[in-house]
């Protein structure tokens, strides 16, 4: 590991001026501390965050939920108010890592959590995310837990978060403070297609933290699911995992919210899944239907198409639980 300055913020101003100066965050550290100790991040300075105040859940007045950054993914997952009626975000962090992980990884560090992809955490392949411009060994490569949707001829990688997923789902919303002020940026957009720059990852500028994540309100009598494929039980990403938010009135989706893991080179909003859904009765075969959609026009590689049939059976699976019918 390259030397680095070490330094300490206890409030919010004194975190954004450090990290304008170049230093990067840290807090969990259980992402940025392994890149740094592989040599896939050489910061010369890191700015430890964890004693600024922004780990409290609290009720907004519209009857959401505002989380900071620094709430662990174990305090979230297991809070009452997130449990009883954000249902698919506790199950979702629940889903991700182990214990010990969930125990100190933070909401902010899981927004910007890196991918999994194997070639970008070994020095020795080609990535343009780790090294813009050198190429990508992962295209003709072993693929197999690469992505389907939003791919670019420049990467392939999935991004890894289970809470993301889940956050798209439920419209939530980041805020963050920076170098130029305030800002409330959709989750949905908050992380960037990798097209011809997959080194960028989302939408933060230098010097920019996050502070909190808004969830609004939903309307009485939602349900949700998440659903989640791996190679093993626990402590494994997502093969495919899907976030599904139903609003049902009289025997109708009202309102449906699809989100997909494991799949995109991003947390993956599917509006042609949602288009299926609303309007209609809550039926197994809309469910189908809904699934293929979200999967139209995915591209697998040599080793990753079993990825768009099994993502289809957990997309209408999520849905069939969260209508009740499986
Ligand atoms: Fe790097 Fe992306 Fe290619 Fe993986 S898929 S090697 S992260 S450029």
């Amino acid at each position: 590991m390259q030397p680095f300055a070490w330094l300490r913020a206890s409030n919010e101003g004194d975190a954004v001026a450090a990290g304008a100066r170049g230093a990067r965050f840290v807090a969990g550290g259980t992402t940025l501390v392994d890149l740094m100790k592989q040599g896939v991040e050489r910061p010369s300075a890191v700015v430890d965050i964890g004693r600024v105040p922004l780990a409290r859940i609290e009720a907004t007045p519209s009857g959401g939920l505002r989380i900071g950054a620094l709430a662990t993914n174990t305090d979230v997952a297991y809070d009452a108010n997130v449990a009883s009626r954000f249902a698919v975000l506790s199950q979702a962090l629940l889903s991700g890592a182990s214990p010990q992980l969930r125990n100190l990884a933070t909401v902010g560090g899981n927004l910007l959590q890196r991918t999994r992809c194997p070639y970008f955490r070994d020095l020795g392949s080609a990535c343009n995310k780790r090294a813009p411009g050198r190429g990508c060994d992962a295209r003709g490569g072993f693929d197999r837990s690469h992505a389907v949707l939003g791919t670019s001829d420049a990467c392939i990688a999935t991004h890894p978060s289970d809470m993301c997923v889940a956050l798209v789902a439920l419209d939530a919303v980041v805020l963050t403070r920076g170098p130029r002020g305030a800002r409330a940026i959709a989750v949905r957009d908050f992380h960037t297609l990798p097209g011809a720059h997959p080194d960028v990852e989302n939408l933060l500028e230098p010097g920019e933290l996050v502070t909190h994540v808004e969830l609004p309100a939903q309307p009485a009598g939602t349900r949700s699911v998440y659903s989640k494929v791996r190679d093993r039980e626990s402590f494994a990403f997502a093969l495919a995992s899907a976030a599904v938010v139903l609003h049902m009135e009289g025997g109708t989706i009202r309102r449906a919210r699809v989100a997909l893991g494991g799949v995109a080179t991003k947390p993956w909003r599917s509006d042609e899944a949602e288009r299926e859904l609303v309007g209609k009765a809550p039926r197994l075969e809309v469910f189908a239907s809904a699934a293929s959609a979200a999967m139209h026009g995915a591209t697998a590689g040599k080793h990753n198409a079993f990825k768009i049939a099994l993502a289809k059976n957990v997309i209408a699976s999520a849905l069939a639980r969260a209508a009740g019918l499986a």
